[in-house]
């Protein structure tokens, strides 16, 4: 067998890493930031039947369009949103990457705030759309004037702003979201995965896209909906802007079984959202707890906190994996990320926490 190095890869490619989050096999995971809940049962019967429909008529490719699906995603969304408003792809990493497809490319160029989603840098590596990294204000912190002179200076083709933000937490003001979408003469994008676990009130970057043809709003069935295993990402933007990807997607990209799940899971939305509340609870658990012990989380609107004051993050990861507890060193000295779980799962976190604390 040859090495990587061997093969004659594209030489943007070389010597490049992919998308890591470790797999491993532990009790309590919570590291990527799933919603770490089964659906309700009702709606996974619902689920299997709808999928042994589709098996049925698996001879055939299924809807190119999607229209029911997306039908689906406009009712759930709301804003008056329509079905050529929306469109959707095997997670929201996919639709980005189309957007990356349509809007980036040789010769373009894509601003973030780091740290922020690693899969935004990634994506410009494929595409070959140089990623452009601006910081970030105190505690993570954008404000408008931030975002509005990195891209005066740098003008990039796509601003991407994650909203509220991976893996910090942090989250996004629509005044931030607006700066940024009157100092770019390009594309906008405001990924907000995490949205429905805000708190903050603060409103989606959806209620800004009448009269902001260059802005996209990309979300995710994988957190909130407990459904990360079924890939469907999705996204609301100008009827143009869906135009534009079709250029890009594969035709017949969303498989049969894919739009028959997510169908499923959007007609029990309510059912499947139930544990939201729960999982804020326990975010909010773990951010007193982490005060109590002396640590500095930040502000959050997700279901994950990035939390500070540990002496040595490599060695804390350790400690909580030997007590079977993963969580996600995202490499920022001194901290480190972890989603809220169940109660017995934030609780198994909490304890093997404290009793590193203590042993140190
Ligand atoms: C988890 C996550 C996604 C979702 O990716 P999917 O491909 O939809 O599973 C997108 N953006 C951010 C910031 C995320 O953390």
């Amino acid at each position: 067998m040859s090495n990587l190095e061997d093969l004659p890869i594209r030489d943007s490619l070389k010597g490049r890493k992919p998308y890591g989050a470790p797999q491993l096999h532990v009790h309590v995971a919570l590291n990527v930031n799933e919603n770490t809940h089964r659906i309700p049962e009702a709606a996974a019967l619902d689920i299997v039947g709808r999928l042994a429909a589709a098996v049925l008529n698996i001879n055939r490719y299924p809807d190119r369009e999607f229209v029911d699906l997306r039908a689906a995603l406009a009712d759930y969304l709301g804003h008056d949103l329509a079905v050529e408003n929306v469109w959707a792809a095997n997670g929201s990493n996919e639709v980005l990457q189309q957007i990356f497809m349509a809007f980036g490319g040789t010769g373009r160029s894509v601003l973030g705030f780091d740290p922020t989603y690693s899969m935004y840098a990634l994506l410009g590596q494929a595409t070959d759309t140089r990623y452009i990294s601006a910081g970030r204000g105190d505690r993570y912190e954008l404000t408008p004037e931030i975002v509005r002179a990195a891209i005066l200076e740098h003008k990039p083709d796509i601003v991407i702003l994650c909203s509220p933000n991976n893996p910090t937490g942090t989250p996004l003001s629509l005044e931030c979201i607006e700066a940024a979408y009157e100092a770019t003469g390009g594309i906008l994008v405001v990924d907000e995965a995490y949205a429905e676990f805000a708190s903050s009130g603060e409103p989606s970057a959806i209620t800004l896209l009448p009269g902001r043809e260059r802005l996209m709003v990309s979300r995710t069935m994988s957190k909130a909906f407990a459904f990360a295993g079924a890939r469907l990402g999705y996204l609301a933007a100008d009827p143009a802007v869906v135009d534009a990807l079709r250029l890009v997607r594969l035709p017949y990209h969303l498989s049969a079984f894919t739009q028959a799940a997510a169908e499923g899971a959007l007609a029990h939305a309510d059912e499947m959202l139930a544990t939201v509340e729960d999982i804020k609870m326990q975010r909010d658990r773990i951010v007193d707890a982490l005060v109590s012990f002396g640590l500095d989380p930040y502000r959050t609107d997700t279901n994950f906190i990035l939390f500070g004051g540990l002496k040595d993050s490599a060695e804390a990861f350790e400690a909580l994996l030997a007590r079977g507890v993963l969580v996600r060193n995202m490499g920022i000295p001194g901290t480190l990320r972890v989603s809220a779980g169940t109660v017995d799962e934030t609780t198994a976190f909490l304890t093997a926490l404290e009793a590193y604390l203590n042993e140190g």
